[in-house]
């Protein structure tokens, strides 16, 4: 831009009392849950990109190139963490070559260091037996409590490394936290529908997502996360289903579903097809809409 141009375009910014967007923190996170909180509370502050989509399964991205573009710019790495992102995540921040988003650097946010983690393995875990959840359940941003963490931990993430707009990251979290109260009281005749019910579950995912609805989760179609039903299992899960009175079989939308439709069929049930990640189905934009969703469909399907 030649130098009047530039005065021009300063003073146009200057007359709008809008901030010059050099500014801004450049945000790559892993998935789209996280990459919704993060606008939440970084409004325009930030700019933010996300690796994963919601409907793939966050255990298995492709790492692309383009991604390694996006990380070698970026101020801030969020990742989900529990080795969620370690069949890929190494790779692109070796190619990014970024020491600020790199273990050790300032940009570097493993979100699951400030959560409590459900099924933490006891003792020695053997990864050859293909367990995709060797240091726990990653997959905690299904309770909305743990979105609040993740909230809070943006919030101070942002702020340390953006100290002049700390009380703007603090308003916009805050924000955050009076949408989500106000979501969970409209959800209250729902949750009162599920506490208690027994359901069956593919993969451990829906672990969170039980200990606050308070549905109960009778079988997994899983034997260990990331192992494909077998049939002997899957007999296994007909018996414990049919014990506990379950008739839905919740997965979703990227598992096969040969399996938990016969289970389905055996129990004379349904199968719930439901996102676990922002974007997982057409309409689900954000982190509310996706835990309404996902609130909405179970307790209607267990009335
Ligand atoms: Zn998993």
């Amino acid at each position: 831009m030649k130098s009047r141009q530039l005065l021009f375009a300063v003073g146009a910014a200057l007359a709008l009392g809008t901030r010059p967007a050099v500014a801004q923190l450049k945000v790559v996170t892993s998935t789209t849950d996280l990459y919704d909180i993060a606008r939440s509370v970084g409004g325009n502050l930030i700019t933010a990109n996300h690796i994963g989509e919601g409907y793939q399964d966050p255990h298995f991205i492709e790492a692309k190139p383009s991604f390694v573009l996006q990380l070698r710019n970026a101020d801030v790495w969020a990742f989900v963490g529990l080795d969620l992102e370690i069949g890929w995540m190494p790779l692109l921040l070796d190619g990014a070559r970024n020491p600020k988003i790199k273990f050790g650097g300032p940009g570097y946010l493993d979100v699951s260091k400030a959560m409590p983690v459900l099924d933490v393995p006891q003792g020695n875990v053997d990864r050859s037996q293909g367990d995709v959840h060797p240091l726990g359940n990653p997959h905690y941003w299904l309770d909305p409590e743990n979105g609040r963490r993740i909230a809070r931990l943006f919030k101070a993430k942002f702020s340390e490394l953006d100290r002049a707009h700390e009380a703007d990251y603090d308003r916009n979290e805050k924000a955050f936290e009076a949408r989500l109260n106000a979501a969970e009281k409209e959800w209250q005749p729902q949750l009162a529908v599920m506490r208690g019910k027994p359901v069956i579950a593919y993969h451990t995912s829906w672990r969170y997502f039980a200990e606050y609805t308070g549905v109960k989760i009778v079988a997994f179609m899983e034997p260990k996360p990331g192992v494909p039903p077998s049939p002997s299992h899957v007999f296994e899960v007909i018996k414990d289903a049919k014990a506990a009175g379950a008739k839905v079989v919740m997965q979703e939308p990227f598992y096969e579903r040969k399996m938990s439709d016969l289970v389905a069929q055996q129990l004379g049930g349904t199968v719930l097809v439901e996102p676990a990640s922002v974007g997982g189905v057409k309409g689900v934009d954000d982190y509310i809409a996706l835990m309404k969703h996902d609130i909405d469909a179970l307790a209607a399907a267990l009335k």
